[in-house]
Formats: structure tokens, sequence, C-alpha cells
């Protein structure tokens, strides 16, 4: 694929970088990765172009019914040095998950994945080199059709841009969070679109989430839409719990987002020998496990905080405390071992790691 250039004249100041405090998501670098799709063309007109906004007239597709889909990954400045990515395949492939669930068309993973390397290593100056610090990358596909029938847009851009993020937790490291146990809303549902990154997912879930908040807690655990019984997911995050010594994460159903964080720790924890269960988990039987004693850690697990420890779940009446407050032994454990497989200093024994190159 051949991908064109545009310059940018007007380069932004890199001095935020320096402070140390880039909120998540709010600073964006010089350039973004553009492509067009067209059903007599395909995918065309790739180029990096300056950052800038869109133009949209107001009857675009996805502005009325949602035909959009986003991915999460990101670029770190390892200690050596080198600039790498995390299983960037796997993103591409479930964009393409993503993609032919919204009746969207898929992307060539090769072709944009190589569009991306090109873009990380034309911004690689905006990477800061703070410790935990990333370059956030966030690829997403519009429906592009200018009318408002209600099937499926037959044009698409396909945008990836670029926001530096420092470090998720502070000094101190992993900060364990309460999360409220949602018994009334649910983020999706078997047969929907819960497994796809798709948009309205979120938008679903932020009445949740702010009631939840508005009563002190930090985020909320889903429950199935069936049974209100099975757990799902944590906020925008897979989760896990430590019962007894077995690792314990819902099985992919459907309404789960099949996370590569996810993924990536069940290798580790089988590697390391621990009995690792993918099946369905009720929350009573969370909550039997919490009163005997062996419901150990629990920890959300996602690209941009990596692994979020619980500290307490509040389900009903009822408030189960885990680890004292902190981090679990497991829960750091693997925290360590993933951060260090990206930064270098664990060795990548997976072939996980995709180095950057930068010429
Ligand atoms: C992105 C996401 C995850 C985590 O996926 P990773 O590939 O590990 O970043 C989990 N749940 C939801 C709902 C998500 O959107």
């Amino acid at each position: 694929m051949e991908i064109k250039v545009e310059l940018n004249q007007n380069l932004k100041s890199k001095a935020v970088l320096e402070k140390g405090e880039l909120p998540f998501g709010h600073i964006f670098t010089d350039y973004m990765f553009v492509m067009d799709y067209a059903p007599d063309k395909g995918w065309h007109n790739a180029k990096i172009t300056p950052y800038a906004p869109l133009m949209l007239d107001p009857s675009t597709s996805c502005l009325h019914y949602g035909q959009m889909f986003f991915e999460g990954m990101k670029a770190y400045k390892r200690t050596d040095g080198q600039i790498a990515m995390f299983r960037p395949m796997e993103n591409m492939h479930r964009m393409n998950l993503s993609a032919q669930r919204m009746s969207m068309p898929e992307i060539n993973p090769d072709e944009v994945l190589e569009g991306l390397e090109k873009l990380v290593a034309l911004e690689k100056d905006w990477i800061p080199s703070t410790p935990e610090s990333s370059l956030y990358i966030r690829p997403f596909m519009i429906g592009m059709d200018a009318l408002l029938g209600l099937r499926p847009s037959s044009t698409y851009k396909f945008i990836i841009i670029l926001s530096p993020v420092g470090a998720y937790y502070g000094k101190d490291g992993l900060a364990p969070v309460r999360i409220f146990v949602e018994s009334e809303y649910v983020r999706a549902v078997r047969g929907g679109t819960g497994y796809a990154k798709c948009a309205g997912n979120y938008a679903g879930s932020m009445l949740s989430q702010l009631n939840a908040q508005g009563h002190g807690f930090n985020q909320v655990l889903w429950l199935d839409g069936i049974h209100r019984k099975y757990v799902e997911e944590v906020g925008a995050m897979n989760v896990f719990f430590l019962v007894d010594d077995t690792v314990i994460t819902p099985a992919l159903s459907g309404s789960i987002l099949p996370g590569i964080t996810r993924k990536s720790i069940i290798e580790i924890c089988k590697d390391w020998g621990l009995k690792v269960e993918e099946r369905p988990v009720a929350i009573d039987e969370l909550a039997k496990a919490y009163d005997d004693g062996k419901l150990k850690e629990a920890f959300g697990s996602g690209t941009a905080a990596v692994i979020s420890p619980i500290g307490e779940l509040t389900w009903g009446d009822k408030v189960m405390k885990l680890a004292e407050g902190k981090p679990g032994q497991l829960t750091q454990r693997i925290y360590d071992e993933i951060t260090g497989i990206q930064y270098g200093a664990n060795p990548d024994t997976r072939d996980w790691v995709k180095i950057v190159s930068h010429n």
C-alpha cells in the first residue's frame, strides 16, 4: 500500500511531555493516518496527514446510526530506547471482528499495521520517556454516507490518532478501586454487540458509571443481561478473580469484549503453572467464596491501566473487602510481568513485542 505523507508546517510544542502530567486522551500529536473506503475502490487514498478536525455533512450516517468502532493500543519507549507495540496484530484482527458485527468493511491487517508503524515512527518524539508512560493509539472507523436511510453506509473513513499519556498510576503504585455491582442496567447481552468495540456499548454504560461514582465508587461490575447473575466485565475492562489458588475469569460468551490483556494474562498464568478457569462466574459464588475466606484477589485488565486491582466489591448490602486495600500478590506479579515485557525489563519469550523501526 502506498502511503502519502503530507507534511505539517505547524508542529505543536512538545513541552507538555516534560511536565510529567499527561491526563489520558487530552493531547494529540501532529499527524494522523487516514484512508477512505468506497465500494468500487476498496480502501484507497491512504495518507499520513496533519492532525485536523474532520468536516462532516450533518447527515453523515455514523452520527445517526452509530456505525463506528474503535481500538485502543499503545506504543512504548523501552528502557533500551527502542519503540515497541504489544501484540498489535491482535488489535488488527479485533478490528475486523468489530467491522463484521457492525456491517462495515474489513481492513487489511498487514497494510494498516504498516501505516500505523509509519505514523508512530514519524511521531516517535511524542512518546514520553518517563516511567510507564506511553503513546496511546486510537484507530477508528466511521460510516460516511451522507443520507438518512437506515442501511449500512457504502463509504467509510478509517483514522488513527495518537495521544501521549503519562503513567496510569502514581509513585505509590497500583491503586485498588471500589466497585459497585450493577444489578439494574446491563452493558451488553448475548446476541448483541458486546464483543465489538463499537461506540454504542460505551454510551450505554455511562449512566450506570455516573450513578456508581455518585455513590463514591470508581467503577461498576457488569452482570449478564439475562439472569443478572453472571459476572461479565468491570467498567471497560475484563475481570479476574483469585479463588483459593485458582485464577477465574468469565468465559467469552458474546457479550464480553475479548481483551488482549485478558488473553495474555491467561497465557502467563498457565505458564506459571497456575490453574486457570474460563467459565461462567456467578456473583453469589463469589460472595460465598468471600464468606469462606477463599476470594483472595480480584482485578480488571485492559490496555490503558494494564491491571486495576479491586479493593472492594459492593453487591446490594454485601460489602466484600479484598487484599486490605493493597493490590494482591498475584495482581502485582501479573502487572510487573506484563509491563516488564512491554518496557523490556523481562524477556519476551512469546514474541509479543513488535519493535517499530525508526528509519
Ligand atoms: C478494550 C476493552 C477491554 C480490554 O481490552 P484490551 O485488549 O485488553 O485492551 C475490555 N473490555 C471492554 C469493554 C473494552 O472496551
